[in-house]
């Protein structure tokens, strides 16, 4: 409970996406005194900014939700396999209205900066926003980051952006009352999860549409559809062993195919043909089961990239256009995609698709934009240009530890910590789904209950034990970090470029941020308890 004669909080959570509300609820729910700041103006976190036209999860809708109560898992209904932004932001209202999340969160309210107090043992969090949306400062003794992964939006740092005179929008900070690009001459620049999504929809509207693509991506068809009835009642009617069976996939999702573990490179021709040629059929991230070996294997990677590039080859007319679109490089190494008709999008009169990879942008102009000498006139850019990933938002919020370290300093050459979940020189300070856990790589929503129900578990068991403080021991914080590159070094992850790297950034540190396999990594949070917090010091 707060301590009233101080006014000292147990807990401030920073973040109001399904990470963060679902710490406040356990809190609540312990007895912990807590308060929540939300930069946006209500909850939701990624799908309160991410609004773009088609913007959709590639987890499907069963899945992609939470498993903490079974009342609210048997009584909502998903309307689509996959659902939309619109629909996962109403089932976040939903949980925020039926668990009274909202009463102890602070809305429009972004933290400016948090410290550690050594004489005091306790964190100062300011804010900008809240209390008479002048900001305000408060204390805690417990500091939890439920910032997200993906939310610090990356804008390529083009010369003469602000000469440019039409519109300018990022998928990541999407106005919320829709943009009518009807008549419009619209470049997007990007060709990720969120421009794949979005160009389809952006084509139908517009007059003329120009993406700008510097590596082209791998995407599968989402095959989205309304949500089948007998298949909805078939997962309800045993909701927790297909809870169970997610929580021991690799990416904590995927119970409605099979996982193969037999080699691509062991399959006959037909055969492999044939597998894939299903797993297509299937749609989304399901391709990279149809084998055992896709992630693991060069060879095996390389079957399975030929067979996405010669359906692209197939569907695409323009013979010059299609191999533009086919990547080189793994299949699956940058995070794949899940489409609702992308590639066909490129046979659409007014769609074009311009190659930056060998001439980058160079500048932008009153009227548009300039590669390689010629100068596209637009009326509005889309920047699908990403994410400045996992540690861009624990960054921005100034965050410094023991003696006055800054976290970004400590981070200098890539985030260090223990479990992905807490680090050395910033004692009661946790990070949801941070650098060096499962994170990106598994379904966010079970990540973060795993997360939040660790974090509220261990103080409930500090508060028993009238700890005040706990932090990593060094030894432990060091073995973690050569665990997650080990589990990467397994994978073809590092292979390419990517934002798991952290390379769309410049300047970032290349460091393979998320840890990879949801088992392995529960197997290990479930024994660091069993073993009293092992690795964890307490005062
Ligand atoms: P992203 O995957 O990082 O894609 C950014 C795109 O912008 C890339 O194509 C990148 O090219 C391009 N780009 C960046 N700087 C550029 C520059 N200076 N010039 C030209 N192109 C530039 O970002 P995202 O599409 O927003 O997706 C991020 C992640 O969010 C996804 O991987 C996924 O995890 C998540 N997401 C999920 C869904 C879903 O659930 N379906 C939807 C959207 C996003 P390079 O590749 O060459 O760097």
């Amino acid at each position: 409970m707060n301590n009233p004669s101080s006014g000292v909080l147990d807990a401030i959570v920073v973040g109001a996406g399904f990470g963060g509300m679902y710490t406040m609820h356990l809190l609540q729910q312990k007895g912990f005194g807590a308060r929540g700041f939300e930069r946006g103006g209500d909850v939701g976190g990624t799908w309160y900014w991410n609004r773009y036209p088609g913007c959709q999860c590639d987890v499907e809708s069963m899945e992609y939700s939470y498993q903490f109560d079974d009342d609210l898992q048997q009584e909502w209904n998903w309307s689509q396999r996959y659902a939309g932004q619109g629909e996962i932001l109403d089932y976040a209202n939903h949980v925020a209205d039926r668990f009274n999340l909202r009463d102890n969160i602070t809305f429009n309210a972004e933290v400016t900066s948090a410290d550690w107090l050594d004489d005091e043992q306790l964190w100062e969090v300011s804010t900008n926003g809240g209390a008479g949306a002048g900001g305000e400062t408060v204390r805690s003794r417990y500091f939890i980051m439920a910032t997200g992964c993906l939310s610090t939006t990356n804008i390529p740092d083009f010369d003469g952006l602000e000469s440019f005179e039409g519109d300018t929008y990022h998928t990541g900070n999407w106005p919320h009352d829709g943009v009518d690009f009807t008549g419009k001459r619209v470049a997007v620049i990007g060709t990720g999860s969120s421009a794949i999504q979005a160009i389809p929809l952006i084509a139908q509207q517009a007059e003329t549409l120009t993406v700008f693509q510097r590596t082209p991506n791998y995407t599968i068809p989402a095959r989205n559809k309304p949500m089948d009835p007998a298949v909805e009642a078939d997962i309800k009617a045993n909701y927790a062993d297909f809870r169970a069976k997610g929580r021991q996939s690799p990416s904590a999702f995927g119970v409605t195919y099979p996982h193969h573990m037999d080699s691509v490179l062991e399959a006959t021709p037909e055969e492999r043909e044939r597998r894939f040629e299903e797993f297509w059929g299937h749609g989304g991230f399901a391709f990279l089961a149809a084998f055992g070996d896709i992630a693991f294997n060069e060879e095996a990677n390389f079957h399975a990239a030929e067979f996405v590039r010669n359906k692209i080859r197939s569907i695409v007319d323009d013979p010059a256009t299609a191999e533009l679109l086919c990547p080189d490089t793994v299949l699956g190494c940058k995070r794949l995609c899940a489409d609702n008709d992308y590639y066909a999008t490129y046979n659409r009169s007014g769609v074009s698709l311009v190659d930056v990879s060998e001439y980058p942008i160079e500048k932008m102009t009153e009227p548009g934009l300039v590669t390689n000498g010629v100068e596209y006139e637009v009326d509005a850019i889309v920047f699908a240009t990403g994410f400045d990933a996992m540690t861009g938002s624990l960054f921005n919020a100034n965050i410094s530890g023991v003696g006055g370290l800054p976290l970004r300093e400590k981070w200098e050459a890539g985030p260090t910590n223990y479990l992905g979940l807490m680090t050395t020189k910033f004692p009661n300070m946790f990070t949801i789904t941070g650098p060096g856990s499962p994170s990106v790589l598994a379904n966010l929503i079970t990540g973060v209950e795993q997360h939040a129900e660790f974090i509220t578990n261990l103080m409930e068991w500090s508060r028993a034990r009238g700890h005040a403080v706990v932090v990593p021991e060094q030894e432990a914080e060091d073995a973690w970090v050569e665990r997650v590159n080990q589990r990467s070094n397994l994978t073809l992850y590092p292979t390419c470029n990517s934002w798991y790297l952290g390379s769309n950034i410049p300047g970032k540190p290349r460091v393979f941020l998320p840890y990879v396999g949801f088992p392995h990594y529960s197997e290990k949070l479930a024994d660091v308890v069993a073993n009293d917090y092992r690795g964890l010091a307490f005062g």
